[in-house]
């Protein structure tokens, strides 16, 4: 495994180290090697060993695949048949590092930031499938985020510890620095840099969570996505976004749904537009056509008009998405697609030829006479018709191949006749 260092040495715990073990051995050497406190100067790169080794033995199938072939992808060839959940939020802004610097920033470090003893919100992406937002789903979604810590219950005081006042800023949380420059006295007010603002102290901390009561955790959580849910549409789960310093309220975790693309339907509002492919025949004459519908199982028939056109729009009411929190739905509305047979025998061939032939003749009788009279008039419309048509936008159907061919049987007949 070349120069890669084995995660359970840099972590400094035994093979079969439990989960808490490994979570306390963690935040023991991450709280020291943080670039923010330390001042080793390879603490970043030693940081990163350890963020990589935790990240790996806290997730049990990482951790399975690591102590089974060496690799938290497992063997070569098979990663990617895993489903990773987090894979699917990567890219939402909440990597491990983020929830450490935040870990941090309520911490060790930052006197002169405002305190924040809240909980932030969380925002998360879950992309669900139409047919899942069409009939509703729950899904669980897994995330890592700072939770109250387990071994205080969140009070950042260890056992037989005990939480003060704070002597620095006599509980304000706050403290007055008097500076003296060359304007003068300025007096700037800033957070205690005793107890970073929460006008408390613990005389005794927890170890796990070095006293703000909340530790970097893998959660996983439900959320109900309603039937007919829109894309882009939040869903709001209290308290389960970044937890309070010390028991203070937890923020939200924040989903917004996202829905795939989808192969047959396009959503606009609650109506979905699908393609019908229509054989060109059964257009003419009119047809039924049934297509899947968006809910599971469903059937919906479509009545096809005789004379369909190419393009031509055919709405199914309530067969589109469910309206949220109503029980009727959007339209289905089906985009006829009108195909040419090219399976039709030599039979069905001549048959349709006759009916060609039996309508071509009878265009070509008043279309002759109109061209004989222009043509006696020394004017030619027609010509100035065709230019119209060719000069047009809209797509002109060729000139009628059966035109030569009449005529010259006809003027064979006539010729007979003579
Ligand atoms: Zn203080
Ligand atoms: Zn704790």
């Amino acid at each position: 495994m070349d120069s890669k260092k084995d995660y359970y040495e840099v972590l400094g715990v035994p093979r079969d180290a439990d989960a808490k073990t490994i979570k306390r051995a963690f935040l023991k050497k991450a709280r020291v090697l943080h670039p923010d406190v330390s001042d080793d100067p390879n603490a970043e790169e030693r940081f990163k060993e350890v963020n990589q080794a935790y990240s790996v033995l806290s997730d049990e199938r990482k951790r399975a695949n690591y102590d089974r072939y060496g690799d938290e992808n497992g063997p070569a060839g098979f990663g990617s048949d895993y489903v990773d959940m987090s894979d699917i939020f990567n890219g939402s802004g909440f990597g491990i590092n983020d929830i450490f610097d935040s870990f941090f920033a309520g911490g060790a470090s930052g006197g002169a930031r405002a305190a924040r003893t809240r909980g932030r919100d969380m925002g998360m992406r879950l992309t669900v499938s139409l047919a899942e937002a069409a009939a509703g789903v729950t899904k669980t979604l897994a995330y890592d985020r700072l939770a109250p810590c387990d071994d205080c219950g969140g009070t950042g005081v260890a056992e037989g510890g005990h939480e003060r006042t704070c002597g620095r800023c006599h509980g304000t949380g706050r403290v007055v620095e008097v500076q003296r420059t060359i304007f003068g006295q300025m007096q700037t007010q800033t957070t205690c840099p005793v107890c970073h603002g929460s006008g408390k102290v613990i005389d005794k901390p927890c170890e796990t969570c070095g006293g703000q009561g909340r530790t970097p955790s893998r959660e996983t959580v439900e959320v109900k996505v309603p039937a007919g849910v829109h894309s882009g549409q939040t869903i709001r789960i209290s308290g389960k976004g970044e937890a309070g310093v010390r028991g203070d309220a937890s923020g939200d975790l924040v989903v917004s749904i996202e829905i795939a693309q989808d192969e047959r339907f396009e959503r606009q509002g609650d109506d979905l537009y699908t393609t019908v492919r229509v054989d060109a025949l059964q257009a003419i004459v009119g047809t039924t056509v049934t297509v899947d519908g968006i809910m599971k199982g469903e059937r919906v028939k479509v009545e096809v008009p005789a004379g369909c056109q190419y393009g031509q729009q055919i709405k199914v009411e309530r067969r589109g998405m469910p309206r949220q929190g109503m029980v009727s739905r959007g339209s289905l509305i089906a985009v006829v697609q009108v195909v040419v047979p090219t399976d039709l025998d030599k039979r069905q061939l001549l048959d349709i030829a006759g009916i060609v032939a039996e309508r071509t003749l009878s265009d070509e009788d008043v279309a002759t006479e109109g061209e004989t009279r222009a043509e006696e008039e020394g004017d030619s419309p027609a010509k100035d018709e065709e230019a119209a048509h060719l000069a047009g936008e809209r797509w002109a159907a060729p000139k009628n191949p059966f035109k030569d061919a009449k005529r010259k049987s006809r003027a064979r007949g006539r010729g007979g006749r003579k």
